[in-house]
């Protein structure tokens, strides 16, 4: 029985088309503190990041189970770069030995730290999902107070690119009245096509009392446009979706402008599949498949 590593569930959403994976969140809880972050929902005081016990003992024996290949994404229930990871470096061992394992591991972040891993994250199948929101260092701050600015997230980009890792760009969530203008799309996605990014990744958001409370304390300027957006929206689960009309607006534009700059696209959880580049995993962990160097399986990678 594997003790940390856990398949994929994203709380048995009927809309995920991800591939099948395992996961490890090194972490309980983030220190990121986003205004729209769903885990307050699930987890007992989120906001508070503290690492798992035991973590590199217990994934060492879950190694030992582990076949070639299998994906692991790290993490979709607490960012592995949260700010802890800076003083304790748990996520840092956990790619080393996951990726001399031979797993494929997707790393999702919104946080600069990730840089200090490229040269791991080089030598192994990994690759990087960037989540960038909104091109306003203002805005970032009131909506992500404990991560990055965006300028430093594309910075990042750039140098896991020119050291070779495999990067994307998660633009999620778009919320109406916040981040859903074209001209802030496009600032993003060229921005992180300039730092390499080949595929993007956008959702909405999807809309809780307790996340839909923070987003309008922390930007009360939009309350009118999210109220009014999400009025008439569509229940799917626990959350209250936009309708599918505006859902289909909002991914039709980061998806021309995804095309437009040479880039793959793809929805997630939104019903609308039949917007995503044939051929691409959602997630981007088909960006994993591309990390694979010649000659690094003799040095345990
Ligand atoms: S980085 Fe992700 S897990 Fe962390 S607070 Fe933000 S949305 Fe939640």
């Amino acid at each position: 029985m594997l003790r940390v590593l856990r398949p994929f569930d994203p709380w048995k959403s009927p809309l995920c088309t991800c591939p099948p994976q395992l996961t490890l969140n090194p972490y309980t809880g983030c220190g990121h503190r986003c205004a729209y972050c769903y885990i307050t929902a699930y987890v007992r005081d989120a906001f508070n990041p503290r690492p798992k016990r035991d973590l590199i003992a217990r994934l060492i024996s879950d190694i030992k189970r582990l076949r070639p290949g299998t994906l692991v994404s790290m993490s979709l229930s607490s960012d592995p770069y949260t700010p802890p990871e800076g003083e304790l470096g748990l996520t840092g061992r956990a790619l080393d030995l996951l990726l001399r394992a031979g797993a494929r591991v997707l790393v999702v972040t919104k946080s600069s730290l990730v840089v200090r891993d490229a040269d791991v994250l080089s030598r192994g199948r990994a690759a990087v999902m960037l989540t960038v929101t909104t091109p306003n260092e203002d805005v970032a701050s009131r909506l992500e107070p404990g991560a990055p600015p965006p300028g430093d997230r594309f910075e990042a980009m750039a140098h896991l690119t020119a050291t070779g890792v495999p990067v994307g760009l998660r633009l999620d969530p778009i919320i109406p009245g916040v981040n859903d203008s074209p001209e802030d799309v496009r600032e993003i996605l060229r921005s992180a096509r300039s730092a390499g990014a080949s595929h993007v990744v956008s959702s909405t958001y999807k809309a809780r009392p307790g996340s839909m409370k923070r987003l309008l304390e922390a930007l009360p300027e939009a309350a009118e446009a999210l109220r009014s957006a999400y009025r008439g929206g569509e229940r799917v689960g626990g959350y209250v979706y936009l309708p599918r009309s505006e859902r289909v607006r909002l991914m039709e534009i980061v998806r021309r402008e995804a095309l437009e700059l040479g880039m793959t696209f793809a929805t997630c959880r939104e019903g609308l599949h039949h917007m995503n580049t044939p051929g691409v995993a959602c997630d981007g962990s088909h960006l994993t498949l591309a990390a694979r160097r010649p000659g690094v399986a003799e040095k345990g990678y």
